[in-house]
């Protein structure tokens, strides 16, 4: 794995900023997902479990990050995939990675406590990670992208769908003293991300929360965010995915344009990975190309 991940000047559109290119650190273990699962890792290897029990949906960055570091340090891992039997690329990944896939109904997946201890309460090596890798240990994972970093920054920017990057970061910020302000753009629609980011990491004086760029939801995109999408990588060489980063780099473009963040600050976008996401949208993508 490649850490410290990358950094690196991005100009698009006669704008400039930094990039810090966690969707390098590896091509599997993408992004933050593999700075949630670090410490989750550690915690479960010094309570010798050797068993991960986890959860997501069908096109889960998660659930393909965890497949393939459960891989690479020899731990057995099951996944509950939220729904009816699906084969897609991003599954396909998960088992050739050895991940066994157990399909669980909609009502049932919102237990997971009970799915966990229903199948598995009596597997001592079993441990439980939550959905898209939110457990508490993740946060000190996610605080290392902020103590990579070379030089302190105006702002920094990055997507949340749990929140759960962004507290980490802010737990930085926190930590350290910095002068730096967090910019979150939430892919999801509605106004509670500030709460759950706060719930995560109490201070929240630096942190200021975008809800306009959701683009109808939670895995949901229109044209434009795709012609975007596809705009940027083509004049940048940086793929993006349209669940979370690209999002994320409209909002960011978006809230320069507008003046509400100044381009000639310091400014940091954190590239969060998870690149394959972009075949749960593969149909609606390829009509516009
Ligand atoms: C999961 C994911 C996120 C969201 O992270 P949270 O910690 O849940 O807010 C952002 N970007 C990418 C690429 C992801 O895969």
């Amino acid at each position: 794995m490649q850490l410290p991940s990358p950094l690196q000047q991005v100009t698009y559109n006669n704008i400039s900023f930094d990039m810090k290119r966690d969707d390098m650190i590896d091509p599997f273990v993408s992004g933050n997902k593999w700075r949630k699962l670090k410490h989750i890792l550690i915690a479960a290897n010094r309570q010798n479990k050797n068993h991960i029990v986890t959860f997501g949906g069908a096109y889960s960055n998660h659930l393909l990050a965890t497949a393939a570091a459960c891989a690479k340090f020899g731990l057995k891992c099951t996944a509950f995939v939220r729904g009816e039997f699906v084969q897609n690329e991003m599954l396909m990944l998960c088992k050739l990675y050895g991940m066994e896939l157990i399909f669980v109904d909609r009502e049932s997946y919102k237990d997971k406590t009970a799915l966990f201890n229903g199948n598995f309460g009596n597997d001592q090596t079993a441990f439980f990670v939550n959905e898209g890798g939110a457990n508490t240990e993740a946060l000190l994972g996610c605080a290392e992208i902020v103590e990579e970093l070379p030089q302190v920054y105006d702002n920094i920017i990055c997507a949340a769908g749990t929140g759960t990057t962004a507290a980490g970061i802010l737990g930085a910020i926190t930590k350290h003293q910095l002068p730096t302000r967090l910019h979150v753009i939430s892919v999801l629609k509605g106004d509670f991300m500030y709460n759950g980011i706060k719930n995560l990491h109490q201070q929240t004086d630096q942190l200021t929360v975008h809800s306009n760029y959701h683009f109808g939801g939670y895995a949901k995109a229109d044209d434009k965010l795709f012609t975007f999408l596809k705009d940027f990588t083509a004049k940048t060489g940086i793929l993006l995915d349209p669940v979370y980063t690209a999002k994320a780099m409209y909002g960011f473009l978006d809230l320069m344009a507008n003046n509400t963040l100044n381009s000639e600050s310091k400014n940091i976008f954190i590239h969060t990975g998870g690149l394959f996401g972009i075949f749960g949208m593969k149909d609606k993508i390829q009509r516009l190309l």
